[in-house]
């Protein structure tokens, strides 16, 4: 599932393939009303952003391209000319410009919107404050967090609701509860404003490190997986064996530490 981390990462890489170049040719493939893309043939790329979950490839002649990849969705970036290594069945946008080609694979959501009606667009208008954002306003996301709607709901399902905060997923739902040692079934109405903070700051700090490019004395920066993807084995901190149960309406599973993260639980 493409968090946050993964759809910055890909702004990045579109970024350097696409901005300041014109498109030379566009293409769009269902299932599902396809965007007409020949409207941006012959535009230039003025800049690639990502919003929370949601990418934004902006163009000079007032129009936005705005992919949304939820579970399967991907982008991949190809000289001209060159295979593809997913099928062309797949293929939902291919945008050309000189020397390279970006391919969205899989994406339910992609649409061409106008610039300008950004700022009033549902899915992007509704998003809370953005962790990988330089401004992330942390107090206005526990404002978001205590909203009377969101009160009864447990923490593993508020932290992953991109109103209150935009950016976070599934794993980092796992890694941020885990080292703040909250109970994923605790309800937001249980927790004090503290916690809250605490839980924001972390997943911000997580978000941030798994993006930062490697460099020199700094191979990798993305974090260590705890309780992620870790059912049924021993907690790398204590050794008691992580548990998981379905959580949330798509009901994935999600991973604890019955002793790190105490609590009453399913
Ligand atoms: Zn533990």
């Amino acid at each position: 599932m493409p968090e946050g981390d993964s759809v910055y990462r890909f702004a990045a890489l579109l970024r350097d393939t696409l901005q300041g170049r014109p498109v030379l040719a566009a293409s769009s493939h269902g299932p599902g009303p396809a965007p007409q893309v020949q409207r941006i043939v012959g535009a230039t790329c003025t800049g690639v952003r990502s919003r929370g979950k949601n990418l934004l490839i902006s163009f000079d002649n007032g129009l936005a391209l705005r992919g949304h990849l939820h579970m399967y969705g991907t982008w991949h970036v190809y000289a001209p000319g060159e295979p593809w290594r997913l099928p062309q069945s797949a293929m939902r946008v291919a945008i050309e410009v000189p020397g390279a080609v970006a391919v969205n694979f899989n994406a339910p959501t992609i649409e061409l919107i106008e610039e300008r009606a950004l700022a009033v667009h549902r899915p992007l208008a509704a998003l809370g404050p953005d962790l990988l954002d330089d401004s992330f306003d942390a107090e206005a996301a526990v404002r978001r967090l205590r909203d009377p709607s969101r009160a009864g709901l447990t923490i593993g399902d508020a932290i992953m609701d991109q109103r209150a905060l935009a950016g976070a997923g599934n794993i980092w739902k796992h890694e941020t509860l885990f080292r703040c040692r909250v109970n994923p079934w605790r309800r937001v109405e249980d927790l004090d404003d503290t916690t809250l903070m605490a839980i924001i700051l972390k997943a911000q700090e997580l978000l941030r490190a798994s993006v930062m490019k490697p460099s020199p004395g700094r191979p990798s920066a993305r974090p260590t997986m705890y309780v992620y993807g870790r059912t049924g084995m021993p907690c790398r901190r204590c050794n008691t064996r992580l548990r998981s149960a379905p959580q949330g309406l798509d009901t994935r599973r999600t991973t604890w530490c019955p002793r790190c993260q105490p609590g009453e639980s399913p």
